[in-house]
């Protein structure tokens, strides 16, 4: 096979450098400028990559197409989508990153040059053991890396190169996509899934090298607002009814052990995570996530009753519950096409990856698309501690994950021609 015309770690340690930073509060898409920056590049590199009908929407969306080799491929083998975001973090600053290799690694933990504050400890980090010999990728402690999502539209960068390169390999029409402020979780409802065309996508956005994610949260935000009567406390005796003790009385019966501080797996939690307190009004803003939609019915069942019982304990004190829907489990969709998960642990064992699936605590752009009529599940990218100074990634983890998307596009060629084969053959 003729390698790429640039490696995945050199385009990955490329894109790494551009500010690409998302902003939360803006009202348009994208929330920052130096977003188009990138996505302006991606697009150039596509067209010099052969790519197809290259176009960057107004809403710094990058679509491309890199058309079917399948000779007779009249639609057989499915139109894939392959996405991944060009935004970072807006928890941490992206401008000024400076990427370190620390090459052939020996075990250990690493400091970071920038920061010697900034460690990477294998005690924190025990998958650094299993990196021993590779070449871990940090920054020099001051920055995030924003391994988080470059790593993604790096590895999809390099497998159109690599299909560019080495013609012979099969695959259908790929749809790639790279979208903006996927970390403020917007840009994607400004995705246009039907010009997209795919009928199945992945993201590649997950972590640790062999996990893929079909699993997310069912997630719903409840506002628990407590309304009571301000007067001047002078003159309060008797008339003052204060909103804010009936707010402390409600967090206190927020069961203990269904926090996100106490839970883990496939545990789901209550989350108070903002509000305000006047004596008027105090209200709390409670996530509710569980993988399940009768657990999450439960949850906001028990919050319900919880305020009910602050009303009772504090008279005077009225209380009120909303309630909204923010995504759904990917699940409920994806348990109707298993052979995209299939297909994504086969292309990484070709690889040479344990894979394995691990539901994710959180939600991807895969779950809303998902439930937009483009089913969705998330790859690894190899990358760790997202969001962070110690965010890291390693040279395998990238070459893995490049492999992986070009095994996953062969590995559809080939259950399409199966199928063909069995229907042919059951034909009398
Ligand atoms: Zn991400």
């Amino acid at each position: 096979m003729m390698p790429p015309r640039e490696s995945v770690v050199d385009r990955f340690l490329r894109y790494v450098r551009i500010d690409t930073q998302s902003r939360e509060g803006e009202s348009t898409t994208p929330s920052t400028e130096t977003q188009w920056t990138l996505a302006r590049m991606l697009a150039e590199e596509l067209r010099e990559l052969g790519a197809e009908d290259v176009r960057v929407s107004e809403f710094c969306m990058v679509y491309a197409t890199v058309p079917s080799n399948v000779t007779d491929d009249d639609g057989a083998v499915p139109v894939i989508g392959l996405l991944a975001h060009v935004d970072t973090s807006p928890a941490l600053t992206g401008a000024n990153v400076k990427p370190v290799i620390h090459r052939d690694y020996r075990g250990g933990d690493i400091v970071l040059p920038g920061d010697p504050s900034q460690r990477l400890t294998t005690e924190q980090n025990p998958l650094l053991a299993t990196l021993v010999g590779d070449d871990i990728i940090t920054t020099d402690g001051t920055t995030l890396l924003g391994s988080d999502d470059k790593a993604g539209v790096a590895t999809i960068m390099t497998l159109v190169d690599l299909l560019a390169r080495n013609t012979g390999i099969p695959h259908g029409t790929i749809r790639i996509g790279f979208t903006a402020d996927e970390e403020i979780g917007v840009g994607i409802d400004k995705f246009d899934v039907e010009a997209f065309g795919a009928q199945f996508a992945y993201t590649v956005d997950g972590g640790e090298l062999g996990e893929i994610s079909d699993e997310t949260w069912s997630a719903r935000l409840a506002t628990v607002t407590f309304s009571g009567k301000s007067t001047h406390p002078g003159t309060a005796k008797g008339v003052m009814v204060n909103a804010i003790h009936g707010l402390a009385d409600f967090l206190t019966r927020l069961p203990n052990d269904m926090l996100p501080e106490t839970t883990e797996g496939r545990v789901g939690f209550v989350h108070p995570y903002g509000g305000v307190m006047d004596v008027e009004e105090s209200s709390a803003k409670v996530l509710l996530r569980d993988f399940d939609m009768s657990g999450l019915e439960a949850k906001e069942a028990l919050l319900r009753t919880l305020a009910e019982e602050t009303a009772r304990a504090c008279p005077g004190v009225r209380v009120r519950v909303e309630v909204k829907e923010q995504y759904r489990n990917m699940k409920e969709v994806l348990r109707h096409h298993p052979e995209l998960t299939e297909n994504a642990l086969e292309a990484a064992r070709r690889a040479g990856v344990a894979p394995f699936t691990r539901p994710v605590r959180g939600g991807t752009d895969g779950s809303k698309l998902t439930f937009r009529g483009l089913p969705c599940p998330n790859i690894f990218t190899g990358g760790h501690n997202f969001h962070g100074k110690l965010e890291f990634n390693s040279r395998r983890g990238l070459e893995k994950t490049t492999e992986t998307l070009l095994h996953l596009v062969q590995i559809f060629v080939e259950r399409a021609s199966r199928a063909a084969e069995h229907s042919i053959a059951g034909v009398p």
